[in-house]
């Protein structure tokens, strides 16, 4: 089963509720290794990415939707994370193209393009404790699931959880990008904030496809 618009905008829905939920959390994060702003930053993007999901017109693709993320991201959110995950969203859109229906092999790509795009915009690497250390690990495992043929839903799946563990592995890092770099050893023992939210992004995408059985096929 393949997922098309109705899994995307719900990615997009289920993301923008689970940013406003773990606000603080993320704000609380970037508090301790940056300037405390990446929960309201990200929130204030995906509000204003709601705002204008329902304009969608009604023929609309995946990568549509997306690339609507995309624009208002950059446009709406200050700080270092707006044209970071603008850019994924745009190099996503541009990975599934006008592809209505997405199979895994197509959000293998779709995930590959958002990571590297980020690598474009940012130039980070593994390891410099980074919302790249969250996209990664989820791609890798996510091309890892494409190749065992499991369903979408269990590669998102995977990138999830991957994600969700990349994240948690940036707390005994210390940082070589971002504000956090300035910190040097103080910021061991903290979660990066950029990789937590990411692991949401991605858990959201998991959820969506969990939940769309039938809704799109
Ligand atoms: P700012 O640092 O401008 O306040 P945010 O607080 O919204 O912006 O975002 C901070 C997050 O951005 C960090 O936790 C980190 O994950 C991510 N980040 C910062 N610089 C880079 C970079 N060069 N490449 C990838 N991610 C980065
Ligand atoms: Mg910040």
């Amino acid at each position: 089963m393949s997922l098309g618009i109705t899994w995307t905008t719900d990615w997009i829905r289920r993301t923008a509720q689970v940013v406003s939920e773990h606000r603080v959390e993320l704000v609380t994060l970037d508090r301790e290794i940056g300037d405390g702003d990446h929960g309201e930053n990200l929130d204030r993007g995906y509000t204003a990415v709601l705002a204008k999901l329902d304009d969608l017109p009604t023929d609309a693709v995946p990568g549509d939707a997306l690339k609507l993320v995309a624009t208002t991201l950059i446009s709406t959110v200050g700080g270092a994370s707006g044209p970071l995950v603008g850019t994924a969203y745009l190099k996503a859109a541009a990975a599934v193209g006008k592809e209505p229906e997405l199979d895994g092999a197509a959000l293998v790509a779709l995930l590959t393009a958002a990571r590297d795009g980020i690598v474009l915009r940012g130039k980070a690497e593994p390891g410099d404790k980074t919302m790249i250390d969250a996209w990664t690990p989820a791609v890798d495992a996510s091309a890892a699931a494409q190749a065992d043929g499991k369903s979408e839903a269990e590669i998102l799946d995977a990138a999830a959880t991957a994600a969700e563990q990349g994240a948690k592995a940036t707390e005994p890092l210390v940082a070589r990008k971002g504000r956090a770099s300035y910190l040097g050893e103080r910021a061991i023992g903290h979660r990066d904030p950029g990789a937590q939210s990411s692991s949401l992004i991605l858990r959201a995408a998991a959820d969506a496809a969990a939940d769309v059985v039938g809704k799109d096929a």
